[in-house]
């Protein structure tokens, strides 16, 4: 991460996105095991049964309520299926195949033009490295969504996953931009691609956007090299020119974000007829130092300290994404999921405490918002729990998720761990009116 200012100057301090070039990532050996995560409480819709047999590519759970698969990483048998507690106390399941030695792959989409549709994408892909954000297409209706985005650079600092894979899967994203185009009906499809300082040094990623560009008819825009620029609302406004309402979801505007990744895996997977298994992941070190890794989806983030030598001790942290909005995890059991771009290790004494001291109204955090969210004022409504009033008064709606105001805030409040619970219990209340609205309708 570079800074360019000190924190508390009177201008607001940059950080700028990795520039790097990464070398080719460092496949590790096949885990023993890996967990597959499904974001919602298991509801008896699991199509093994423990004690089964699958294959590499084989259709194992489904999705929560939607039609998408969990699909298997490995080939093995069941060992189990359980509720896994993650963040704020969501419940999801876990469902943990034991992998053997002989590998075999099933393949799920033949070679008939035909079987290139919405319905099997969303049905294969929702689990596929990137996590294809294909939900809010319609068969029925595919004029909802006019504009895909596929975001050619990360989203946090210190990662570079999807600056490589923008730079080093052409072939697949060409290929993915066209298929996204024929089975969702959008009109546009713009690539973003951070701006170079200097001709010397362009992020990787660049010369090989105007390749695919030119390969798909997708448009190459390129976004400042610092962050937030990154951000899906930042690229909306800058990028697209199009002022995001707070509240209002991507698809009520039309907009769909896609990673690099995410496109060069419905690339490969109709180009294949197979669900691709292996997601490309930054590890970020204790000193800082970054390696490129490629691993099964469900590898044991274990497995990766292992292979890289990464000894954790007491009170170190794990953080599953970047270091401004990543989370953190309590074991190193969790799996590398379809969204995984970073796993970064702080040492126990680089972590700044967090700290009981109120805030003093120094305005750091309303100084550094890039959307001039009253971030002082909010934080004391989400701490109070009065979440309502925090979006009816302080914006809540209007925050982009950056996690620039709890790096700064002198206090160490967890302003943004506040923000995303707020958000989070807010959601569940509407899902929960909606429930008993629809029970009390029935
Ligand atoms: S996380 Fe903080 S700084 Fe970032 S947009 Fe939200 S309130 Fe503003
Ligand atoms: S929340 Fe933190 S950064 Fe914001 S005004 Fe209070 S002490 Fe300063």
């Amino acid at each position: 991460m570079m800074i360019k200012r000190s924190f508390f100057g009177l201008a607001k301090p940059r950080f700028a996105y990795e520039s790097a070039n990464p070398a080719k990532p460092e496949k590790i050996s096949m885990p023993k095991i890996v967990t597959l995560f499904c974001k919602t409480p298991y509801r008896g819709n699991g199509l093994l049964a423990v004690g089964e047999k699958v294959k590499t590519g084989q259709k194992v759970l489904l999705y929560g309520d939607s039609d998408a698969y969990i699909i298997s990483s490995v080939t093995g048998t069941v060992s189990s299926v359980s509720s896994y507690i993650g963040d704020f106390g969501k419940s999801y399941t876990a469902i943990t195949i034991s992998a053997s030695a002989q590998e075999e792959t099933e393949d799920v989409f033949g070679k008939d033009p035909a079987e290139i549709s919405l319905e099997n994408a969303k049905k294969f892909l929702a689990f596929s490295p990137g996590a294809p954000a294909l939900e809010g297409f319609s068969e029925s209706d595919k004029s909802k969504i006019k504009t895909i985005v596929v975001c050619g650079v990360d989203t946090d600092l210190l990662m570079f996953t999807q600056q490589y894979v923008m730079k080093n899967r052409t072939e697949d994203i060409s290929k993915g931009i066209s298929i996204l185009k024929h089975i969702t009906g959008a009109e546009s499809v713009v690539i973003a691609i951070p701006r170079a300082d200097n001709s010397d040094s362009k992020p990787c990623g660049m010369k090989n956007a105007g390749a695919v560009g030119g390969a798909s008819g997708a448009e190459i825009r390129e976004i400042r090299s610092e962050y937030p620029a990154a951000l899906p609302h930042m690229i909306a406004k800058e990028v697209l020119g199009n002022v995001v309402t707070a509240g209002k979801t991507w698809e009520e505007i039309g907009i769909s974000f896609f990673s690099a990744e995410a496109v060069a895996s419905v690339g490969q997977a109709f180009r294949s007829g197979r669900v691709p298994v292996n997601k490309v992941v930054t590890l970020i070190k204790k000193d800082m130092s970054k390696v490129l890794v490629e691993v099964r989806l469900g590898t044991p983030i274990r497995d990766i300290f292992n292979a890289f030598d990464v000894t954790l001790n007491e009170k170190d942290r794990i953080i599953i994404g970047g270091p401004l909005t990543g989370a953190s995890v309590y074991s190193e059991d969790f799996p590398v999921q379809p969204d995984t771009d970073a796993i970064m290790v702080q040492d126990a004494e680089s972590i700044s405490a967090v700290s009981d001291y109120p805030c003093i109204n120094c305005g750091e955090c309303v100084r550094i918002c890039p959307v001039n969210v009253p971030v002082n004022m909010l934080v004391r409504f989400c701490e109070a729990g009065k979440y309502q009033d925090a979006a009816d008064m302080y914006d809540l709606y209007s925050c982009i998720g950056c996690g620039l105001c709890s790096f700064v805030c002198v206090a160490k409040i967890p302003i943004f761990q506040y923000i995303r619970l707020a958000k989070y219990e807010l959601e569940r209340m509407r899902l929960a009116n909606l429930e008993s609205e629809e029970a009390a309708n029935a």
